[in-house]
């Protein structure tokens, strides 16, 4: 390397470490207002949190930030060292945040603030009319960004590149067509089938018990708690500051034995990619996971695919049942893991099994391409909402509350966003399909604690590379392949089939 570029890249390393530092103290900022910020703090949180984004934003959108991509742009291609990697994202994030005039920026982030606003009344009063005006105006400034941004074939693309880079509409739409084509009658197949009893699951459990259970499991899959930890917050979720610093949240219901449980093991999933990322990219824009989806593979990995297997059970049931003799004294391991897995149509996502949560995403994914393509107008949403839960799950929400109102995403302008949460179950078959093919006896492993050989592999083959290769980059590394629904149905028709007898298969 010429000293010229060598010193070109320190510059421009330098406005990405700070434009990152000012994005973690943020996101440190957003921690404390979800767990310990007392709610009077929460305006002049809101200022901070917005001061901090934008000033990150403009350092690294500054036209020095170009030139220095531009004198550096020869050196980027296809190499995989730190250097040469740094450039090539950044001059992505740089193309992409500059195609965004201020005033578009600006004109989103004031109508989803009033949005957010309108969103909470109009799902109290159960009255999608509330929020439809700030949903049309969010859908015309979607489509606005789209072509600001540009794309070859759909303007969808533009939107989804923002979450899950570098797919496409066109290829979600034919994966989603694969899997709801074989998963529809799976669901139906399930729905004649007779249901396990699960209603001790429902009883009172003590909370600090189920906490110290939560933490043991945590502990013993391999989250570190040297350079992580746990709070309690309403909404679970995780974030992290730096690799040696990452933090979860989860929730707590004494009515509920298992939803802390899996929202701990789920967001301990997002949590140990982020501490699994190569310490060499720490405090750069590399050092996240590569996309949504994939973050969310790592989480669904460890909540459905080693959390809700007889394996982990088998280990960790007795312990369990110990804590909670009175109400777990005479349910056997097999009835537990039945009704941990009960699948129960509900017309709320958040409230989904596993096998049933796709096709929740699937009517999101459809309605948002129907209202891009303005094939649909916004006030034919419910309507239309309500028809497609019924063909898919057999059931009609009640309300706006239960069906187009449930969830914030619109509100915020996050059109796009729903597909990844599909895209990460199906990726996290794909993964686990492979570390079991390469591990051996991971069946046996997982049933007897030793997590460190799946964790390892995970690390190695995924969290490692942080955004140094996309989602698709590593599938394909992985299988040979692209993202495909045939590894999570042949989970699911396997798992399932043991849980509710040989019913659901078909292909
Ligand atoms: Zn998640």
């Amino acid at each position: 390397m010429s000293s010229t570029t060598g010193s070109d890249f320190q510059e421009l390393l330098k406005i990405i470490r700070a434009a990152c530092d000012l994005q973690a103290a943020a996101a440190l900022l957003e921690w404390d207002q979800e767990t310990y910020m007392p709610e009077a703090g929460t305006e002049a949180r809101a200022r901070q949190v917005a001061t901090l984004q934008s000033t990150s934003h403009e350092l690294f959108v500054r036209d020095r930030t170009g030139e220095l991509l531009e004198r550096l742009k020869d050196e980027y291609e296809d190499s995989m060292s730190f250097r040469a990697s740094i450039v090539r994202v950044a001059a992505r994030d740089f193309a992409r945040a500059r195609k965004l005039s201020p005033e578009l920026v600006g004109e989103i982030a004031r109508t989803t603030a009033r949005a957010k606003e309108s969103w909470r009344h109009a799902y109290g009063e159960n009255n999608f009319d509330r929020f439809a005006g700030d949903l049309e105006k969010i859908i015309g400034l979607c489509i606005q960004k789209a072509e600001a941004i540009g794309y070859a074939e759909h303007p969808y693309d533009a939107l989804l590149d923002e979450y899950e880079p570098g797919i496409t509409a066109a290829q979600v739409k034919d994966i989603f067509d694969d899997l709801r084509t074989s998963l529809v009658p799976i669901v139906h197949a399930i729905e004649c089938a007779s249901q396990p009893r699960n209603a001790f699951l429902y009883y009172s459990y003590d909370s600090d018990i189920q906490w110290d259970f939560g933490m043991e499991v945590l502990r013993d899959i391999g989250f570190d708690f040297q350079r992580g930890r746990q709070d309690i917050s309403s909404h679970p979720f995780s974030t992290s500051f730096s690799t040696n610093d990452v933090r979860l949240t989860t929730r707590i219901h004494e009515r509920n034995l298992i939803s802390g449980l899996f929202s701990s093991l789920h967001e301990a999933g997002h949590g140990m990619y982020e501490q699994g990322i190569d310490p060499e990219l720490e405090g750069t824009s590399l050092a996240q996971g590569t996309s949504l989806g994939m973050h969310e593979s790592q989480s669904r990995l460890w909540e459905n695919q080693v959390g809700r297997s007889r394996s982990f059970w088998t280990s960790y049931y007795h312990d369990l049942q110990r804590r909670f003799k009175q109400h777990l004294g005479s349910v056997s391991l097999d009835e537990f893991y039945r009704a941990i897995n009960r699948v129960h149509a509900s017309p709320v996502r958040v409230e989904a099994d596993e096998v049933t949560y796709n096709l929740h995403i699937m009517l999101r994914f459809e309605l948002e391409m129907l209202l891009i393509e303005e094939k649909v107008a916004v006030r034919e949403l419910p309507e239309l909402w309500c028809d497609r839960m019924e063909s898919y799950l057999g059931i009609r929400p009640e309300g706006d509350t239960d069906g187009v109102l449930q969830d914030i995403h619109w509100a915020l302008g996050a059109i796009g966003y729903f597909p990844t949460y599909t895209l990460g179950n199906l990726m996290s078959a794909q993964v686990f399909a492979c570390a079991k093919s390469e591990l051996g006896n991971l069946d046996e492993q997982i049933a007897t604690r030793e997590f460190a050989p799946l964790r390892e592999w995970l690390q190695a083959n995924v969290h490692h590379w942080g955004r140094k290769l996309s989602a698709s980059e590593i599938i394909e590394w992985m299988t040979k392949g692209g993202i495909s629904a045939t590894p999570w149905l042949d989970y699911v028709r396997q798992k399932y089939s043991d849980i509710y007898g040989s019913l659901i298969l078909g292909s």
